[in-house]
């Protein structure tokens, strides 16, 4: 589908995420699990344009999986603009266009990032002004990844996520995702996780599990922009459940690591793969090598870290 932009409208940019570390605790009596996870924006992302509407939300998604984007109220974008207008008791009149080009339902927050984009655009659109506060919380009310996508470039999550400490980096890090085919549903990961921890005698409940911490050695990375020492921290706890789950991403991950990269693993709850490289060169040599090595749909090379949502100029 094509989408030429209408006059008045608002066209928000918002970057999809890698999660450098993620640890993940027991299972806490409410069903979540407390996290520490390092959010890391990336430049590949998703654009949502808000155009002015005569009535209600409407959606359209153009992009390689636009077909796999629900295009009804349960859209997170769609959530978000209703969720804004309710706030400041204005009526949502709102067309909401998406380009999409982050995996759907690959780990990288898709969803969210286009959840925050909406909230930044239809802000813009209606001119509210809202306070960054006040979006972000309205964004941890819509899930716990979307407060990141307003905020980008590396961040500690607690909580369920959604808690948010900016933290310092030097310098870009160069990155390839490996897109595999299909999805896989982060409440099925989370299950599998504590289904593993069970089986392996450890138990799964928060009782069982200590509190996961910030690893000092990956911040310090961060902080002097190290590709090699970040590449030798990155840690994933539910790693080994998307692999339990999809067997064939251990291929996909020796594939990138004999191509050259410096580190791999799972992006969240999968099934994208992420590969940390040494330098740009390094990082489009790994994703022309992950491409025909028949273990992943695509491969992308890109950078970070980005930015959070923003308004593109007109
Ligand atoms: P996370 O990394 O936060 O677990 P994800 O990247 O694995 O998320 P998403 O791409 O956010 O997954 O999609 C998960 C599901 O959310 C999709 O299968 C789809 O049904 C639903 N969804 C709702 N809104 C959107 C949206 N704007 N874009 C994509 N999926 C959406």
């Amino acid at each position: 589908m094509t989408h030429s932009p209408v006059a008045g409208s608002v066209t928000v940019r918002v970057p999809a995420k890698v999660n450098v570390q993620l640890g993940v605790g027991g299972r806490r009596p409410d069903g979540f699990h407390d996290l520490a996870n390092v959010f890391f924006a990336v430049a590949l992302g998703d654009q949502v344009t808000a155009a002015p509407a005569e009535e209600g939300v409407t959606l359209s998604c153009a992009g390689p999986d636009a077909d796999q984007v629900p295009l009804d109220d349960s859209n997170l974008a769609a959530r978000a603009a209703r969720l804004l207008a309710a706030h400041h008791g204005v009526e949502p009149r709102v067309h909401l266009h998406i380009a999409k080009d982050i995996p759907v339902a690959g780990g990288m927050a898709g969803g969210s990032a286009d959840g925050a984009a909406a909230l930044v655009a239809c802000d813009a659109l209606w001119e509210l002004k809202t306070p960054l506060p006040v979006l972000l919380e309205l964004a941890a009310e819509l899930g716990s990844d979307v407060p990141f996508a307003l905020l980008g470039g590396v961040a500690l999550g607690r909580g369920r996520g959604e808690l948010l400490e900016p933290l310092p980096v030097s310098g870009a890090f160069h990155w390839v995702f490996a897109v595999a085919d299909g999805g896989l549903s982060t409440p099925a990961v989370f299950a599998e996780c504590d289904r593993l921890r069970e089986a392996a005698g450890t138990g799964s409940a928060d009782t069982d599990v200590p509190t996961p911490d910030a690893d000092p050695a990956l911040l310090a990375a961060l902080a002097t922009g190290d590709p090699a020492a970040l590449a030798a921290a990155l840690g994933n706890d539910l790693e080994a459940a998307a692999l339990s789950l999809r067997p064939a991403l251990a291929d996909t991950l020796r594939a990138g690591t004999a191509a050259g990269a410096l580190g791999a693993l799972v992006s969240g709850s999968g099934p994208t793969c992420a590969f940390l490289a040494a330098d740009a060169e390094s990082a489009a040599a790994i994703a022309t090598a992950l491409a025909a090595s028949g273990t992943c749909r695509t491969a992308r090379a890109t950078y970070g870290p980005v930015p959070g949502a923003e308004v593109l100029p007109e």
